[in-house]
Order: C-alpha cells, then structure tokens, then sequence
C-alpha cells in the first residue's frame, strides 16, 4: 500500500473551500469596472480594522510596504537606531535599511523564539527611535514589558504581524499594541491569490499619512502632499481578502487543533512551542527543534513527509548584511536557525495527516 505524500503547504487544496466566493467576488469586481482605491479595498479595510479591534486599517501593496511606510510615515532622522530581532525573516530589517536607517538585532527567547524583552534596554542608545517587534510564526510577542520599554524610553512600536493574523496576548489583538504592519502573502494565515499588506493602527493622523505616502503622497488626486510611494492594494486582492477574513476563525481554529495534536502526540525528544495561558497562537508555522533536524527532515522526506526550515539562514548572516550590521554574533538565532524545522500544518492538512507525521516522527 503507498500513502499520498503529505506536502508541506499545497495553496490550491488550502483554498478550495473558498473557490466559489473567490469567483463571485472576481466578477463583481470585473462588473463593477473600477479596480484601484474603489470600494473592494474600501470595504476590506473596514472589516479588518473590525476583525483586529482598531480604527483604522489602511491596504498597501505587501507586507515588506507596509513596514516601509510606516517608518517612512514617522520621518526619522536618517541614521536613527530602531531595534529589531535577530531571529526573524530578513522582510523586517530590510524595511529599516530601505528607510536609511540602522537596525539594532537583539536576541530571542530561546523558548518563545520571539525578541527577549530582558535583552531590549542594553541596546537602547540615544539614536535609538522605535522598537520594531515580530510575532514570529503566530505567537505575540511578551508584549507587557515590551510596551512598558517603549513607554519608559519614548520609542514608537512597531509591530510585524506578517505571521500573526488574529494571535493574541492576554486578550489583545497583536497590531494593537503599536502600528501594525501585515502582509496577506499567499501562505500567510490570512493570504490573498498575489500580494497585499496592511497597516493597522487608532492613530488618526498616521491613518492619514499612511494612506498618502501609499498613493503618491495625495489624499486629492493630483495634489500631493509628500514625496509620496505607490503602494497599493488592488481591489482584485482586496476582494478575496473579504472572503478568506470571515473564513479565518475557522482556518485559526483548524490550525490550533492541528497544533494540539502536534503537542500532545509527539515524543519530547522535539522541542516543540510553548503553551502559556497569556499567549492564543495563531501556528503560522509549527516548529520542533532538534539537534539532528537535517537527518530529520531526510528521514520524513523518505516517508513522503515533506517539511520546510524558517529559515536555513539567519539574517545576520546573509550576503546582503556585509557590513551593515556592526554585532557579528547572534547565537541563539544561530542555534534556533540550525535546529528547527517547520512541519505541515495548514488548512489544507486533516488530522489524519498530522496523526501520520506524528507516528512517523515519533519513530525517529
Ligand atoms: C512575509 C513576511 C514579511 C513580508 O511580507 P511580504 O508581503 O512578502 O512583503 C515581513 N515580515 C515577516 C515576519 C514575514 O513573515
């Protein structure tokens, strides 16, 4: 007898649900002959600044945008210190070198994988601006002495919510801590069919600046304000976002149980997350740790599992970091970075599929 292969992420079987309203959403675009800054993003926005409890939400172009504009909004002075996780895709410190400014990496909890609050304060300087935090694979970030930090040294907080549609701590959206930035990625929990972002926020005249620097610097056409990006998402993408959002309790759901079965069937030779009552993960990604992951990974290949790793390379040691950053040693990303492995959870998973990884895991 041979099993189907378990692929990590298969995007046509993790949509097919929504196929139908995909399609009745496409034509009434289609019919309605506008296709940017028309009614669909209009209307997206609104339900998501509902979903994720703020005022305001304003659709850009992609995540790494929506990052970019933020800084770009708060006009810091060429040069500023914003500080940043080591351990985090490379999209968040790209954000701050394409603003000229300087990211300061700062260590991760081993345990949480997200920026060690007790590691922010030695890296605070007299340049340092904000506090750029990522709630790294669907879990906030411990955001009670994080805001407190922000607080005591008047830096702004910015948070990266590429990976934590609808996650929570003690009860509060992750976005609402700070501006939020989000990207609707294809493999994002919340993902459209191309690219698409967001910038969350209560902030009245940051909403403002935002939604001008996204579209030429203009709020009335022709007249801009500000040197100004064009940064927008499309009413297309916006669309199918509406759809998918008032499917994504049931997708947060299916990923919270595929997660539980994780946590309780496989042998503690994984490391796996952390489950602590202040925190409603999201599982983004599901990650193990182990010391043999490359043997791992090949061993589940072989039993048609397939896995990925976010990510094989930590930024701090990317070729496009030469020279950028002045810390050289990020040891605990480095060991977090050669040690985990994500393994298949996304909507299109049963939990038959993840019970099949689990016995096979646990024969590792
Ligand atoms: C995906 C991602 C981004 C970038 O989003 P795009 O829409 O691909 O530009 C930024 N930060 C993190 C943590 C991400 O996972």
């Amino acid at each position: 007898m041979s099993l189907t292969v378990i692929e990590y992420e298969n995007l046509r079987k993790a949509n097919e649900k929504f196929f139908a309203e995909y399609k009745q959403s496409f034509s009434a675009t289609l019919n309605s002959g506008w296709f940017i800054l028309g009614n669909g993003v209009k209307k997206f926005e609104e339900d998501f600044a509902r979903f994720n409890t703020n005022k305001y939400c304003i659709g850009v172009a992609n995540g790494l945008d929506a990052l970019i504009l933020c800084l770009r909004a708060l006009k810091f002075q060429r040069g500023s210190e914003i500080i940043v996780p080591s351990n985090t895709y490379i999209a968040t410190i790209l954000s701050i070198l394409q603003n000229d400014l300087k990211p300061i990496l700062v260590e991760p909890d081993i345990h949480t994988y997200n920026i060690d609050p007790l590691k922010i304060e030695e890296a605070i300087t007299s340049k340092t601006k904000a506090l750029m935090v990522v709630h790294l694979y669907g879990k906030s970030c411990t955001m009670d002495p994080i805001v407190a930090l922000a607080k005591k040294h008047h830096l702004v907080l910015i948070e990266d919510c590429a990976q934590s549609h609808g996650a929570k701590y003690k009860g509060k959206m992750t976005g609402t801590f700070g501006y939020g930035a989000f990207s609707f990625y294809p493999t994002k929990n919340l993902g459209c069919l191309g690219d698409g972002g967001a910038v969350t926020t209560d902030d009245e005249e940051f909403a403002k600046k935002i939604r001008m620097f996204r579209n030429y610097g203009s709020e009335k056409k022709y007249y801009n304000e500000v040197v100004g990006y064009n940064s927008r998402l499309d009413e297309v993408q916006a669309g199918f976002l509406s759809v998918k959002l008032r499917h994504l309790d049931e997708i947060t759901t299916h990923k919270r149980k595929l997660a539980s079965l994780y946590h309780n069937g496989l042998k503690d030779d994984f490391i796996k997350p952390q489950v602590q009552p202040d925190f409603y993960d999201v599982f983004h990604i599901y990650n193990v740790r182990h010391p043999k992951r490359d043997a791992l990974k090949e061993y589940l290949l072989k039993n048609d599992i397939k896995t990925d790793i976010h990510y094989p390379v930590p930024p701090h040691k990317q070729h496009a970091m030469n020279g950028v950053l002045d810390k050289k040693e990020f040891p605990i990303s480095s060991e977090i970075h050669s040690t985990t492995l994500s393994l298949p959870i996304s909507f299109c998973h049963s939990e038959s599929d993840v019970h099949r990884v689990i016995e096979v895991m646990n024969k590792f």
